[in-house]
């Protein structure tokens, strides 16, 4: 072999190879997800992540402009016959049971449910309306019995099993002053995914929970009230905040909605064959410093 040839072979091989990467089987093709939250943070992460594997993936929210601009932008990245979006308010029964209908027309199926949709109130307990108490539980706790009831209604009916991830809260175990209403919701969507659990696990349909600790970039939560609240409680300013969950943390790292996302795709995939009933914290080990 002359050197030119030698190097077309070296090329070919290195070609051959990156072919073979990108033709190797991704590990949720042919799945259907139901991402409710799908439109922002955290659940478009998520989205994004499981669009990533192969899956397609149903965007299930309640805001209209940012579910088409979410649509449009994941569709022109992984194909529009990969994603859909349906406008579902998480707390109406029949708004609910007609979005998992939609995702069923278009994909004939359902394999995934990610349950995020969500929002977060801060208040002292003597200031807490009756209606903030209620947006919370309705919202988180009723909202996350609404999608996953239909989802296991559906994986029953198949009889193939199913992958059901919740995203609770750090919140939902820990206790935190001025937020009574988002942490009570919180802790009802983990005990939630744990009779959940012992439920479908005949079935083979699993149902795990990731406990995000304080996500602010890309997060709606953290660009109203919240943000200022949770400022005001811990004294800081809130350009500070950020800097501040960092510090708080064993890792030193803040979490990002992208490191939530890989522990939705782990959740929802097989390489969590044996897990359920489970807690995943993602919080940079916030969890463990509080009792240092
Ligand atoms: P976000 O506000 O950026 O996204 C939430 C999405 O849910 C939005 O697109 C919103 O339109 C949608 N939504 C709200 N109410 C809905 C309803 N009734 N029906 C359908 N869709 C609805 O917030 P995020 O930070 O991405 O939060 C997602 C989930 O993660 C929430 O359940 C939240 O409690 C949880 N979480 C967030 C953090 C954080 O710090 N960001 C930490 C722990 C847990």
């Amino acid at each position: 072999l002359d050197e030119q040839e030698a190097f077309d072979i070296e090329y070919w091989l290195l070609e051959e190879a990156k072919l073979q990467r990108m033709r190797r089987p991704k590990s949720l093709a042919g799945r259907v997800a139901f991402v409710t939250g799908g439109a922002g943070g955290i659940g478009r992460a998520s989205a994004e992540r499981l669009l990533r594997e192969g899956a397609c993936v149903v965007l299930a929210d309640i805001d209209a402009g940012s579910l088409d601009t979410a649509k449009a932008e994941l569709s022109k990245a992984f194909g529009a016959d990969q994603v859909r979006g349906v406008l579902v308010n998480v707390t109406e029964e029949a708004a609910v049971e007609r979005g998992f209908i939609e995702a069923v027309a278009e994909y004939g199926g359902l394999d995934i449910l990610v349950s995020n949709a969500g929002i977060a109130s801060a208040s002292p307990i003597e200031d807490t309306t009756l209606e903030v108490w209620s947006r919370n539980i309705d919202i988180l706790a009723t909202g996350y019995f609404l999608v996953s009831r239909e989802a296991f209604r559906l994986f029953r009916r198949q009889k193939l099993g199913g992958a059901v991830v919740f995203i609770a809260s750090k919140n939902g175990l820990a206790a935190s002053a001025g937020a009574s209403a988002y942490c009570t919701a919180k802790a009802a969507e983990i005990h939630l995914a744990r009779c959940l659990a012992l439920e479908g696990a005949e079935a083979g349909i699993r149902v795990n929970t990731v406990n995000p600790d304080a996500v602010l970039r890309g997060s709606k939560i953290w660009s109203g009230e919240w943000r200022e609240q949770r400022a005001a409680s811990s004294r800081i300013g809130e350009d500070q905040l950020e800097e501040h969950y960092r510090a708080r943390s064993l890792l030193k790292r803040s979490v990002f909605p992208e490191d939530i996302a890989e522990a939705v795709f782990f959740l929802a995939s097989d390489l969590s064959a044996k897990s359920t009933g489970n807690i995943l914290n993602v919080d940079a080990g916030n969890q463990i410093s509080f009792t240092r």
